[in-house]
């Protein structure tokens, strides 16, 4: 186990951002000299669990992040600051709501199966200017801007020093592009653990938001941040492995349509499991308001939204919910950037497992374009049209929530229900211009 005294003195660190996830995917943190962070790492950092989103009340004792020392990452552009994750725990407890700890009891919960999930995500996100509203580039303008050679080296700078700070960190980064809508980008890494993954995908958003603003710019990961260009996707790539993770469970023939594109009888079941609760996961993968602006929208400029509204799956085919690019793993093409990084990887660890255990059936591969020929399905149900119809789905489906635990689940609906009726009180320009003259 990492030393954080020991790492400070070697590295130079004068601060520790001591880093928790809360319901919403809001980061907190404390910033703990190095002189005080070996008590720290014992005992952890004091917060009051109230002033975050992790339904608790003014009353509750203090809650202590106490971090992860493992996780440790010496600020690429601030080297005298080191981020290091935490666990929340409170009265000698973890806090079962906290989303890290959701992760990490399901992450246990696989292992005590014999399976280890690793996943690679695809956190795009838009750069804009400053106050949000407006594409950073006013040259970038392409009806088809995706993959365009003159806009990504327009914003090289910003983009480059972000994919050195991950050869730095070992991650493992292998492409970046600009993606299909104006002033998006996409910057991928190797898969790994899931958790190491979501503490990747978290540190990823802070490192993103945090070199964009020294570049003068305001990167968002929000899932649709222009109306009528493609939205902030975060796709999700999954395979399961055994304890060692040397042998890719997933891989293989189980037969039928799923054998014929390279997956096992297991890896069929937790695709079953996905689709089986796909309604009810949309309610984290897709956690907020602008969340079905984008898994419904109507055809963006370049063409087409690249997002899914009926939970389908297929071979190498990206017009679905689940597609299967090559042996041995899928995607899921449901999450958008909004979606908690530990949230996200604990829902799909939650939902795959419940698919194992019942053996469930993922039903028919559809090979069509979705996009062209969808109303051609009609035996698939579609994804929720909005937020409080996800928060429904998810409250219904017990099974699913049993899996991601009772405490959490209470906390997350409770909180997400809330934020949904301060948006429906929130009085819209819309319903002015449609109702004034009734
Ligand atoms: P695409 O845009 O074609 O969907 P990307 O190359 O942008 O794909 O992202 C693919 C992601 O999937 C990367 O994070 C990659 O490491 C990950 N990945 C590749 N193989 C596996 C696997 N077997 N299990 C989990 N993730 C994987
Ligand atoms: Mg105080
Ligand atoms: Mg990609
Ligand atoms: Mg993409
Ligand atoms: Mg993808």
């Amino acid at each position: 186990m990492t030393d954080l005294t020991a790492f400070a003195r070697d590295k130079g660190v004068k601060y520790f951002m001591i880093s928790f996830t809360d319901l919403f995917g809001g980061q907190r943190a404390k910033l703990v000299p190095a002189q005080a962070i070996a008590d720290m790492q014992e005992d952890g950092a004091g917060f009051a669990g109230f002033a975050t989103w992790l339904d608790m009340t003014p009353a509750h004792p203090d809650m202590l992040a106490v971090p992860d020392p493992d996780t440790v990452i010496q600020l690429p552009w601030k080297p005298e600051v080191a981020w290091v994750a935490a666990n929340c725990v409170m009265e000698d407890k973890e806090v079962a709501q906290a989303p890290r700890n959701v992760l990490r009891a399901l992450v246990a919960e696989a292992a005590k199966e014999g399976l280890r999930v690793k996943t690679g995500i695809e956190a795009e996100f838009f750069l804009l200017t400053p106050e949000g509203t407006e594409i950073s580039d006013p040259a970038d303008t392409a009806a088809k801007p995706c993959y365009d050679q003159q806009a990504v080296m327009r914003r090289y700078d910003v983009i480059a020093e972000i994919c050195d700070y991950m050869l730095e960190l070992g991650w493992g980064p292998y492409q970046n592009d600009h993606e299909d809508a104006n002033g998006q980008f996409e910057m991928n890494w190797e898969f790994a653990d899931a958790l190491v993954t979501a503490d990747r995908h978290s540190f990823f958003k802070f490192m993103v938001k945090s070199v964009a603003e020294r570049h003068g710019l305001r990167a968002t990961f929000m899932p649709k941040p222009i109306e009528g260009l493609t939205g902030n996707g975060c796709h999700a790539h999954i395979s399961v492995w055994d304890t060692s993770g040397t042998t890719n469970a997933f891989a293989g023939d189980g037969g039928g349509q799923i054998g014929e594109v390279g997956l096992s009888e297991q890896g069929g079941y937790f695709l079953g499991g996905i689709m089986k609760h796909a309604e009810a996961l949309a309610a984290i993968t897709n956690p907020t308001v602008n969340s079905y602006k984008r898994i419904n929208a109507p055809r963006t400029l370049s063409g087409a939204t690249w997002a899914p509204n009926t939970v389908t799956w297929t071979g190498n085919n990206r017009t679905h919910m689940v597609r299967v690019p090559g042996p041995g793993r899928f995607e899921l093409r449901l999450p958008d950037g909004a979606a908690n990084p530990y949230l996200l990887q604990a829902v799909i660890i939650a939902a795959g497992l419940s698919g194992l255990r019942s053996k469930a059936d993922p039903g028919p591969r559809h090979d069509i374009d979705m996009y062209a020929e969808g109303h051609m399905v009609t035996d698939a149900p579609k994804l929720p049209l909005n937020l409080l119809d996800a928060i429904r789905a998810m409250d219904a489906d017990t099974e699913l929530k049993a899996m991601l635990g009772a405490e959490f689940s209470t906390a997350y609906a409770k909180m997400k229900r809330q934020e949904w009726d301060s948006f429906v009180s929130h009085f819209s320009h819309w319903e002015r211009e449609h109702t004034l003259d009734i």
